[in-house]
């Protein structure tokens, strides 16, 4: 019997995997931002468009999952903004069980092809049932930002309304896309049945938002624009949230975090992001990464991956484990073996309607897309990658970003 030889320390490591080779070329290729330093613990990205990613920059999914896993970013949500993405993203998931999938219309394609809502829900509603790795429904909601008109925010409002029954009919998590739309899309939610798990993707509210969110337990997730230098409103939201409802996300191609901004984004530069919420936060690194992921674990229904299976995880929500309602003691770590009862920031029952004399009605608080200072055009220098960031028409004839955009920071995803 061949046994293989142990290697001798003065032996160089061995080469990396073909596969992550592969995609470190690509990434030079491609002119992408450089990988971060890894993560010390295996992190999860809750929001993600792997085919976008492709569809921008170029960056074949594979490679994505191969330089994310690199950096510690082991898994990911996959999500869905068409009838076709939602497709492939269900397929993308089976294929990979490092991957779960979100499926849904996304508002503003609702609010631009109305003609394709009604065989589009059908379709999401059949992968909904289809079990697999479909855990969500997800993005809907309602974004007053693209979607000026009334007529198109109605519709919004009602396919809004119809995922909400889906995610209630199968016990999947919801997905919630909200630009501008605060106070419409609680409400809502409020109105709908009783949902198991709630995520508030790409979270552009301030510290009020944040407080109404984590009364109702929604979950909170925080993207690359928090690192942008203007969004303080956002860092008061971070404040604000209780420890075991936060997330992290890319919302890649998109809204890339410091030091990669106006860069294209994927996955593996989640790292940036998660450093950042941790020095605000004063977790330590390792504390941080095992939160996150707990976190993300109970946020989708379950664990995946890691020998887990991607499959479906109907039911009550798992808590997250290890809950405290405060931040820990530096050098805290969770202790993965320990069994926590439900958190009181995992109780799902929708509650009161918003209060009337909470929510500001202007809502000044945070364009996730926008770093620029009232009144003043000049990027700033202090905060790398900062510069004003205009409005990126979308592609009239595919309703999307444009296939190679000038601006990366503008989304409508
Ligand atoms: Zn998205």
């Amino acid at each position: 019997m061949n046994q293989p030889a142990a290697r001798r320390p003065d032996q160089p490591s061995p080469a990396p995997p073909a596969s992550l080779e592969r995609a470190l070329a690509r990434m030079t290729e491609l002119g992408l931002p450089p990988l971060p330093e890894a993560l010390p613990q295996p992190t999860i990205d809750s929001h993600t468009h792997l085919d976008a990613v492709r569809e921008n920059s170029g960056l074949d999914p594979e490679d994505a999952l191969a330089l994310a896993a690199a950096v510690g970013v082991d898994r990911l949500v996959q999500v869905g903004c068409d009838e076709a993405d939602s497709v492939w993203a269900a397929e993308f998931a089976a294929g990979h069980p490092q991957v779960v999938a979100a499926v849904a219309l996304h508002p503003n394609e609702v609010a631009r092809h109305p003609e394709r809502v009604a065989a589009g829900l059908a379709r999401i509603e059949r992968l909904a049932q289809g079990g697999g790795p479909v855990r969500a429904i997800g993005e809907t909601g309602l974004d007053y930002f693209r979607t000026t008109d009334p007529q198109a925010q109605a519709r919004q409002r009602a396919a809004f309304a119809a995922h909400i029954e889906l995610a209630a009919a199968y016990g999947l998590t919801l997905v919630v896309h909200d630009r501008e739309a605060h106070l419409d899309v609680l409400d809502r939610l409020a109105q709908g049945p009783r949902l198991e798990r709630i995520v508030m993707h790409c979270f552009s509210g301030d510290a009020e938002l944040a407080r109404l969110c984590a009364e109702r337990g929604y979950w909170i997730s925080f993207p690359g624009p928090l690192t942008y230098k203007a969004n303080a409103g956002l860092r008061q939201a971070l404040a604000e949230a209780p420890p075991e409802l936060i997330l992290v996300e890319t919302d890649a191609p998109y809204l890339t975090p410091v030091p990669a901004r106006g860069r294209p984004n994927s996955t593996y530069l989640v790292p940036h992001t998660v450093r950042f919420l941790a020095e605000q936060r004063g977790w330590d690194l390792d504390y941080a990464c095992q939160r996150l992921t707990a976190n993300t674990v109970a946020a989708f229904g379950g664990d995946w991956g890691r020998g887990a299976d991607n499959g479906p995880r109907p039911g009550p929500t798992a808590p997250s484990p290890a809950w405290s309602g405060s931040d820990p003691a530096p050098g805290h770590t969770l202790d993965p073996t320990a069994t926590i009862p439900a958190s009181p920031g995992n109780d799902r029952t929708p509650d009161r309607p918003p209060s009337p004399a909470a929510p500001n009605p202007a809502w000044p608080g945070n364009d996730p897309a926008s770093d620029r200072t009232p009144g003043s055009a000049a990027p700033d220098t202090a905060w790398p990658g900062s510069s004003p960031a205009p409005d990126r028409p979308l592609d009239p004839t595919t309703g999307r970003a444009p296939a190679v955009p000038a601006d990366w920071e503008r989304t409508d995803v």
